[in-house]
């Protein structure tokens, strides 16, 4: 039995991306269903990273209360250790203006919620949870809906027409996939290990640190009760890490941190250590007739900046601003297409952007540092620049703030 139901856009994928694109459009009073496949947004660690200009987007939708009510910490500033045990303090977020003068980390699954909870008091906007694409419906060469199905069990498909699909469906893009989109994929030398350790009293928490040793790397984000931790290792290394053992891992980890050494047992398994294969890759073609892929669906992020979320958000904004006056003109067909690919034009410049600075990054730090080349210290260049020209400091925090080309609600979203 197939239930057949109709929208005016179907937005597939409730993660950042998703959520966002739902939330606009409903405030322009399309209708739009946005679907998901799992049941809620509480699961594993997916990035929490909040940049200012997803926190500024948040105050121009009337939100900014209700975000700085969830619980949070914050990054003031980031800094990369020095080989005689200083801090050369790389990027401060403190140069810019206040109240966008920081980095906050909040759980995806509170933002997430907040998102949909103010989208859900628009009249023209639904979500459907536990419920996954399985493949695009396509009529005369254009994407006309999509094909549903319970993620989890048995149940009735569904088959959701809609006068154009968003894939917001993340870096395993199901819909890309089915629409014949293929991204280009760049070279990433590390993949991520990311675990759990408890947060004690005195820890620093609003200064990011990575720290170097050997040729490991680890970095710790202050959750408001835990660290979240990244061990970053040459890709690939997954199988020979866990045969090395947990005994192996909490070594590494302590010779890294020797201030976490008096936590690391409770690292109860290596089950509580999960990998991340790490990708970086982008479509060549973000669109074809009746669709459009945003977020990670187009352009699947390094962790190097920690911009994903952020960047998934502005593709988002920028899908909304140009999609809810072409569907309110009425427009449709080529037309519609057209405005599809405006929004690659416009944020195909931004992720290019960054995903050249991650490559760099990619390469200087990561490459380096496996070579075990930063046991003498980090690169030079952008070294100096920020111990001897102190405004640089401002403008590497800009760039990880803002990024470039940063979106603004537009006026009929605002609140
Ligand atoms: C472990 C990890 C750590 C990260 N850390 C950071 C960080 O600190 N900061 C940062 O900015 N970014 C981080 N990222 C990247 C960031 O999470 C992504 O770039 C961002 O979430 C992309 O948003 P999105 O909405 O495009 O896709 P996603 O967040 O991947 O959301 C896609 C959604 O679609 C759903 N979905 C998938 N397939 C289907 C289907 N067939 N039908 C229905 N629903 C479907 C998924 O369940 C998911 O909810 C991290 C990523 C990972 C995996």
């Amino acid at each position: 039995m197939v239930t057949v139901s109709r929208t005016t856009v179907a937005v597939v994928g409730g993660g950042p991306a998703g959520v966002v694109l739902g939330l606009l459009l409903a405030r322009a009073g399309i209708a739009v269903r946005v679907v998901e496949k799992h049941d809620d947004f509480n699961r594993d660690f997916r990035g929490d990273t909040v940049h200012a200009s997803t926190i500024r987007l948040l105050d121009e939708l009337g939100l900014g209360d209700r975000f700085a009510a969830l619980p949070q910490s914050r990054l003031d500033d980031f800094s990369l250790p020095m080989p005689d045990g200083s801090r050369l303090l790389l990027g401060d977020f403190s140069r810019l203006r206040p109240p966008y003068d920081h980095v906050a980390m909040v759980p995806q699954w509170d933002l997430l919620d907040l998102l949909v909870t103010a989208a859900r008091q628009e009249p023209s906007f639904d979500i459907s949870m536990g419920l996954a694409a399985t493949g695009t419906i396509v009529e005369n060469g254009v994407v006309t809906g999509v094909h549903l199905r319970p993620y989890r069990g048995d149940g009735e498909t569904e088959e959701l027409r809609a006068d154009v699909v968003i894939a917001c469906d993340g870096r395993d893009s199901v819909l890309r996939t089915a629409a014949g989109l293929r991204p280009r994929s760049f070279p990433v030398p590390f993949d991520t290990w990311w675990f759990r350790l408890p947060r004690e009293p005195g820890d620093a928490t609003t200064a990011l640190v990575p720290a170097f040793s050997g040729t490991d790397v680890l970095l710790s984000f202050p959750r408001p009760d835990y660290h979240q931790v990244a061990y970053f290792a040459p890709k690939g290394s997954d199988a020979a890490l866990r045969a090395e053992g947990l005994g192996a891992f909490r070594a590494r980890v302590a010779r890294l941190r020797p201030d976490f050494a008096g936590r690391v047992d409770t690292i109860a398994s290596m089950d509580d250590v999960h990998v991340l294969d790490v990708r970086m890759d982008r479509l060549p073609r973000w669109w074809r007739s009746g669709l459009l892929c945003i977020g990670d669906a187009a352009h699947a992020m390094s962790p190097a900046g920690g911009v994903g979320i952020n960047l998934a958000v502005q593709d988002a904004v920028a899908t909304a601003s140009v999609l809810a006056p072409a569907l309110q003109r009425g427009l449709r067909g080529a037309a519609l297409d057209r405005t599809l690919a405006r929004v690659q034009r416009r944020r195909t410049p931004p992720a290019v952007a960054i995903q050249t600075a991650q490559a760099v990054l990619h390469r200087v730090v990561f490459e380096r540092a496996f070579a075990g080349g930063l046991q003498s210290g980090p690169p030079k260049l952008p070294v100096l620049l920020a111990r001897w020209v102190p405004p640089v400091r401002g403008l590497y925090a800009r760039g990880i703030a803002f990024g470039p080309l940063p979106e603004h609600a537009p006026a009929w979203a605002r609140r």
